[in-house]
């Protein structure tokens, strides 16, 4: 609670001025009542006098006199319980009540005796000279003939008018001191009164600027504070329309910031960090919390981007550059556009993300590579055979047959490589149309099985199917998956030594990411294995591991596999153990239930 509010200082005002007029009004009345008592007292003494100077007129104030006048003085003095002094018009004090008349001096000189001396009566308030005490005196003179004999005069202490004034200005103190404390709660509970809708309404209005949007200041008053009231709830609810358009506009922004793909980062001219999206975060490995309001440099960390937006500031023109940030292994193309209006000198800087696109050009790279040096090799040795039958051996039939045999061997050979890189490539395209049907896995693995069994038994390896009674059906297209099935064995075939044993196996699988009933189908051989190096790349087109090896292959057969696997929403992949082994797999959606004879399992 603060002395400085407006309640301490009304109720502080407000009581000052009580008590000062309080006192005032006190000190006023006691001297009134001073005033009154004194003349009151006057009056008394002055008829006391009176009739004194009856009494004593027959009496002749001289010094012959004295003995009667002192014991008169005396007697009258406790009568009248006051101080009466009987004066001789010479000034010689003939009786005395209160005093010892011997040792008092000639009192010509007193003011109420001169006054008498000059006007016929006197009064005066002042310390008596002899008693030591404020004292009342009244002096009236006692005339024979016109001539004045003596003079009589009564004195009474004034310390009775005191006692009442005193007593009476206790009782306006005391009043005072009562009424001011009453006053004091009075103007405290007023003045709380009048400005308790005003702290209300300070206690809203900083409630509002806290953020609080659903505070209404409201006032019941019809006063200027309630007027306040109203206008300060008008004024919010202003406020709060303004900021909700605010709101509304920045969510807007917001979505379209998160749906961008590429990073955005707005910095203001002293090169501030003042916006950052997702994408952003997630490019630079930095947090838009953390890093807002931080210096370009210190959230890049990289000079070309900062030279870039220095550039694009100091020239006021779009710049762009493509680089690869360090360490990220991510190829970006870096935009910078000056921004004006409201947003003058801030620059905006946009990153898009180029890996992919450039990941694409050097896929198109190595295939041109790869398909030249993929037909290069039959086309040579056609060119020699052709050459040798020119330059002679046309005129042996014998060599001229076993050329020719071994020229349509490698024109099987390129036919081989130009078939599957058109099956590919319309598979990619997706101009295969994939016949969705319900069939039996089981029927798959053993047609392909029966299909290649011969060969098999040819290099000396075993086949075997496994699989569990209970298979649910699937829903692919049964030739192309059986042309997958025969590309896997075919490579089990062919990267298997003598001896060894190929089995093919198919197991129901529940797919807990996505939700799915599944068949894994699995193609298992006992051969050379694939070396872990190039376990991630074998379904690359014309991607062999082992050259040697690989023989007439075209490197294009998993390639294949895989394209028809995920033509069918499917995955593929292989495990392999060099000279152990390898597995390849790949998975097919099961029928849904209804869709099937065979209920999928979970
Ligand atoms: P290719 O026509 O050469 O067989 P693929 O695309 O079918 O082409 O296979 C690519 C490469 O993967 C092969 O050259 C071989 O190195 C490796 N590979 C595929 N299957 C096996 C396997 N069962 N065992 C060992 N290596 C394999």
């Amino acid at each position: 609670m603060s002395f400085h509010s407006i309640r301490w200082r009304i109720a502080f005002w407000f009581a000052l001025f009580y008590i000062i007029a309080m006192a005032g009004l006190g000190v006023f009345l006691a001297n009134q009542v001073r005033v009154n008592k004194l003349q009151d007292l006057e009056n008394q003494l002055t008829t006391e006098a009176q009739m004194l100077v009856k009494v004593l007129e027959p009496v002749d104030f001289t010094e012959a006199n004295i003995p009667t006048l002192d014991e008169a003085a005396h007697t009258w003095g406790q009568t009248l319980n006051a101080r009466v002094t009987l004066i001789a018009p010479d000034g010689t004090v003939l009786g005395e009540s209160d005093e010892d008349r011997a040792g008092m001096d000639n009192h010509l000189t007193r003011p109420e005796v001169i006054e008498v001396l000059e006007t016929g009566s006197g009064s005066s308030l002042r310390l008596s000279n002899t008693t030591g005490l404020d004292t009342l005196y009244i002096a009236v003179p006692i005339t024979r003939a016109g001539q004045m004999t003596g003079i009589v005069r009564v004195g009474l202490p004034l310390s009775e008018v005191e006692a009442i004034v005193n007593s009476f200005s206790q009782m306006i103190v005391l009043s005072t001191v009562i009424t001011s404390i009453f006053a004091i709660l009075l103007a405290f509970y007023l003045a709380e009164r009048t400005t308790r809708p005003l702290r209300q309404l300070t206690e809203d209005t900083r409630r509002i600027t806290q953020g609080e949007i659903n505070v209404h200041p409201t006032s019941t008053t019809t006063d200027e504070v309630g007027e306040l009231a109203r206008a300060v709830n008008q004024m919010a609810q202003k406020l709060q329309e303004q900021i909700q358009d605010i709101e509304t506009e920045r969510g807007k922004l917001g979505a379209i910031l998160r749906q961008m793909t590429s990073a955005v980062i707005m910095v203001d001219p002293q090169g501030r960090v003042r916006l950052l999206n997702a994408v952003a975060e997630t490019m630079f490995g930095v947090e838009e919390a953390e890093n807002l309001g931080k210096s370009l440099v210190e959230v890049l960390r990289h000079h070309q981007l900062v030279e870039l937006w220095q550039t694009c500031k100091a020239s006021k023109e779009s710049q762009a550059l493509a680089l690869e940030l360090p360490g990220k292994r991510l190829f970006i193309q870096a935009i910078a556009s000056p921004l004006d209006g409201l947003l003058a000198g801030h620059v905006l800087l946009v990153f898009q993300d180029l890996t992919r696109v450039r990941r694409l050009e050097t896929v198109r790279q190595d295939f041109i590579s790869n398909i030249s040096h993929e037909l290069r090799t039959p086309l040579a040795s056609l060119k020699a055979l052709t050459e040798t039958l020119i330059d002679g051996a046309l005129e042996d039939p014998p060599a001229a047959r076993r050329f020719l045999t071994r020229i349509e061997t490698e024109v099987d050979s390129l036919t081989q490589i130009v078939q599957e890189l058109l099956e590919l490539s319309r598979i990619e395209s997706g101009r295969v149309p994939i016949q969705f049907q319900k069939f039996d896995p089981r029927k798959l693995v053993i047609g392909a099985c029966e299909r290649l069994r011969l060969q098999a038994e040819r290099a000396e390896l075993t086949i075997k199917t496994e699989y569990p009674p209970d298979l649910p059906a699937v829903m692919a297209d049964p030739p192309r998956m059986e042309q997958v099935l025969i590309n896997l064995i075919h490579n089990a075939i062919k990267f298997t030594p003598k001896g060894g044993l190929i089995t093919l196996h198919a197991r129901p699988h529940y797919n807990a990411r996505t939700g799915n009933n599944e068949v894994i189908f699995e193609v298992r051989d006992t051969g050379v294995g694939i070396a872990t190096d190039d376990l991630p790349r074998i379904f690359e087109r014309f991607y062999k591991a082992d050259r040697s090896r690989s023989g007439g292959g075209t490197g294009l057969g998993l390639a294949i596999a895989r394209h028809l696997v995920e033509a069918h929403k499917g995955r593929i992949w292989a495990e392999s153990t060099e000279r152990k082994g390898s597995t390849f797999y790949f998975s097919l959606l099961a029928a849904e239930e209804g869709e099937g004879t065979q209920k999928p399992k979970k």
